[in-house]
């Protein structure tokens, strides 16, 4: 039951968008990949990105047949337009509204429309990325409700019938791991626990049995939890 046709995966180097990446190798027949560089103070998850798409490409040829362009854009406005501890040295912490003062603002609403122009150029109608409502950051731009609005939006916009996948949206990230075993075996588990990044404080200097990380930010927090459970004895 497989939808054919090419895709456009954003890759932002992470964990989530790295299993989509794999989920998308193995539905369609062609996948090309977008990047954002907006001044991220985790900028090394940009640096992974090309030994990931190396590394999938080696281990398996299959989908390396499948992969096609990489666009990496430059989306420093973003950094501009909104000073959060995402793209400041600021420290990370709750702020009185509820939202983690990681949120940056509209910011998957712009690369996803970023990502659309880069679909609609190309002919690309499946857009894939890995938001997700179940390990909720409190970010609003990652919810459901958003994803569908904002799908309608860019096909009135653009006149188009582009498809926004979000395959991780309803599973918490012990289930994001068993789906990348489900995709790609224990190479794929590897794969992406070794060489994607994570961490906010883009620290890559100590390897734990969940990856790379400086192992107390919110989002070292959730990947080193979600390990745990995908590990656990079942
Ligand atoms: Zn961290």
């Amino acid at each position: 039951m497989s939808p054919t046709g090419s895709a456009l995966v954003l890759f932002s180097g992470g964990q989530d968008s790295a299993t989509c990446l794999a989920w998308a190798l193995a539905r369609f027949d062609h996948v090309e990949t977008i990047g954002f560089d907006y001044g991220q103070r985790h900028r090394v998850e940009l640096d992974v990105r090309p030994t990931v798409l190396e590394k999938l490409c080696a281990q398996f040829p299959a989908w390396a047949a499948k992969l096609g362009d990489d666009h990496l854009i430059d989306a420093g406005i973003v950094g501009k337009l909104s000073e959060t501890a995402l793209t400041r040295q600021t420290e990370i912490a709750m702020q009185a509204d509820g939202l983690p003062n990681t949120f940056v603002p509209g910011r998957n609403l712009l690369f996803l429309t970023m990502a659309a122009t880069v679909a609609y150029r190309r002919g690309i109608k499946h857009i894939v990325t890995g938001v997700c409502e179940t390990d909720y950051s409190g970010y609003p731009d990652c919810r459901d409700d958003t994803i569908k609005a904002l799908q309608l939006a860019l096909n009135l916009g653009m006149d188009r019938r582009f498809v926004l996948h979000t395959p991780l949206m309803w599973i918490d990230k012990a289930e994001t791991w068993a789906m990348a075993e489900r995709l790609g075996g224990a190479p794929l588990v590897s794969l992406i626990n070794h060489e994607t990044h994570t961490c906010y404080m883009g620290d890559r200097t100590t390897l734990h049995s969940w990856g790379y990380g400086c192992g107390h930010c919110p989002a070292c927090e959730l990947r080193a939890e979600g390990w745990a459970r995908y590990t656990q004895p079942r």
